[in-house]
């Protein structure tokens, strides 16, 4: 992978984190925020569900007093007891039931022992409430005050008439106890804080915390005037719902306070939780870490997947910069394999041109050669003798160019592959012994001994006899021709392999080897000039080497420059 793509994707990926961070980090400060917010909203949702049950429970107690009130003619002691243990029983909550006569003494109650019967709440100067509601006809409910039978109760009071005659009071009791321990006490889990509640006069009637303030004032008890609390008994007294720090100087720890009003009659009430703020810090601890937890996450994430990125841009580039390799070694091949072509075709009309002139110039010499004998035949002083040799020249010139266009017949007709093989069982010594005949008046001329050795019984080949003659008397040809005057042809034949092989060896002018693998292509030539003084036309071995090839035999050059060369051929 280029070094260039992975910074890119470093640089991506660090921005990625850099942005993740900085969001994170904003983030950090208001989720402190919004945690303490949600901690408060959750904590006054708590004393607004206490207060609110606090608040029914009264109110039904109210209902059940002014309904039994109505619905009472009857006011003899044992009517309105029997009356009272119903709804005593019926309605938990009520701590007696009782009924005050006009006369303001008590005649009735359940249960007997905590009714007080007999008792003049004028004698006693208990009768204001009382008087309140003879005179105004209205229910009433008091302030908490000490019962009794002990504890502190709240007394709900409901005038009862016969029509306009005014006959007494019923009064229920309802201890603050029973609704502490029904609506507060489990407000709030052991160990996370604590539930209160307060009169309108900051009077403590349940603490959770501090029972020992119960039915004190908080403030001179609690707090000082001026405290931090002080301010949120302050927003209770004056029948606010809400939330607020305060600092407590006995323990030396700071309270979150969510309070609510309890209105009901015409008391009012409060109810409150406090809990520790450390809670808060806790939970915004542990929210902290659950984003940094986040934040992790997908940093890991981002860098992972960098990581990968690079990895798979790597992989891929590798393999891309393998296939280009390839492809590129492809291309030079082919580059390679065309100038080798082009050099070969440059070759071939080199070759082509030298054909023509080579091939004008073997047409135009016998042409010359005959056209003069026919002339000096022609001539009337020319004697018999004269005309006899200039016949035989004129038929020698006629025989070389027909043996030139037989070549190029052949020649055409191996490329085209229609070259036809009469074959049958040929002794291929016979073959040399014809083919010798043939050159050996030329190898006579030349002062060359011609050395044959033939073994006896050689097995003879199938193939076309008169084309092996034509091969065997190309290759000597060309050993009489490369050879100077004086030297030697052997020409042996041999069983090899169970195929018959025949090698003619020249002491000529050899090959270079450069050259040798050229010597069987049409046309080709070596340039030296013993060659050209032989003449030729390069198509000898082409045509030998075709024949050979059509009877599916090899055919071979080995040659020293300078020292001779050897041709041979093998066939099955
Ligand atoms: P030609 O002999 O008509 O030129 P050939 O196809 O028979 O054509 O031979 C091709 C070339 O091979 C010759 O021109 C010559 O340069 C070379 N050659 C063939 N035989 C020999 C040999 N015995 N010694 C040296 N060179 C040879």
């Amino acid at each position: 992978m280029k070094s260039d793509n992975r910074v890119v994707i470093l640089v991506i990926c660090i921005t990625l984190i850099c942005i993740v961070s900085f969001l994170g980090l904003k983030t950090h400060g208001e989720v402190e925020a919004i945690v303490e917010e949600q901690f408060n909203e959750q904590q006054l949702l708590l004393t607004r569900q206490s207060a609110a049950r606090i608040e029914s429970f009264l109110n039904e107690k109210i209902v059940l007093i002014e309904v039994l009130a109505a619905d009472l003619s009857d006011v003899s002691p044992e009517n309105m007891t029997s009356r009272f243990i119903q709804v005593y029983h019926r309605s938990s909550g009520f701590s007696s039931i009782g009924f005050v006569n006009r006369t303001g003494v008590i005649v009735a109650g359940y249960p007997i022992e905590y009714s007080a019967i007999g008792l003049d709440l004028k004698a006693t100067n208990r009768s204001g409430s009382f008087e309140r509601a003879k005179v105004s006809g209205k229910t009433y409910t008091t302030n908490p005050v000490l019962l009794v039978q002990g504890g502190v109760g709240s007394t709900i009071g409901v005038p009862v008439y016969a029509g306009d005659e005014f006959k007494g009071v019923i009064f229920a009791i309802i201890e603050i106890s029973t609704i502490s321990e029904r609506f507060l006490a489990d407000v709030m889990p052991v160990g996370h804080g604590y539930a209160y509640m307060t009169t309108k006069s900051g009077r403590s009637l349940y603490d959770e915390a501090h029972s020992e303030l119960i039915g004190k004032k908080y403030i001179g008890n609690f707090c000082t005037n001026n405290s931090s609390y002080a301010n949120i008994l302050r927003m209770q007294r004056q029948g606010n719902e809400g939330t607020g720090y305060y600092f407590d100087e006995t323990s030396g720890e700071r309270w979150i306070a969510a309070y609510t009003p309890v209105v009901w009659h015409d008391r009012l009430w409060s109810v409150a939780t406090s809990v520790p703020a450390s809670e808060v810090d806790l939970l915004i601890r542990s929210v902290y870490a659950k984003q940094m937890l986040f934040l992790a996450t997908v940093i890991a994430i981002i860098l992972v997947g960098s990581f990968g990125l690079i990895l798979m841009f790597s992989r891929w580039n590798k393999t891309l910069e393998a296939e280009v390799k390839s492809k590129t070694s492809d291309l030079i091949k082919m580059n390679k394999e065309l100038a080798l072509a082009n050099a070969r075709l440059k070759e071939l009309d080199n070759l082509k041109s030298e054909f023509v002139s080579m091939v004008s110039h073997e047409l135009k010499t016998p042409l010359a050669a005959m056209k003069t004998s026919a002339q000096v035949m022609g001539m009337a002083d020319a004697s018999e003798e004269t005309r006899e040799e200039m016949q035989d020249i004129i038929i020698r010139n006629i025989d070389r160019q027909t043996n030139l266009v037989n070549d190029l017949l052949d020649l055409s007709r191996i490329e085209s592959g229609r070259l036809r093989l009469n074959c049958e069982n040929v002794a291929l010594d016979a073959v040399i012994a014809d083919s010798i005949e043939t050159v050996k008046q030329a190898a006579v001329e030349k002062d060359i001994t011609l050395d044959v050795e033939l073994p006896v019984g050689l097995p003879s080949v199938k193939g076309d006899r008169e084309k092996l003659i034509r091969v065997v008397i190309n290759i000597t040809n060309n050993a009489i021709k490369f050879t100077p005057r004086g030297g030697k042809i052997s020409i042996k034949a041999r069983e090899l392999n169970g195929q018959v092989e025949v090698r003619v060896s020249d002491t000529g002018i050899g090959i270079a080897a450069e050259e040798l693998a050229k010597v069987f292509e049409k046309f080709y030539q070596v340039d030296n000039t013993l060659a050209r003084e032989a003449g030729g036309t390069g198509l000898g071995l082409a045509i030998c080497k075709g024949i050979i090839d059509a009877h599916k035999g090899q055919i071979w050059v080995q040659s020293e420059l300078g020292k001779g060369s050897t041709f041979g051929f093998r066939l099955n």
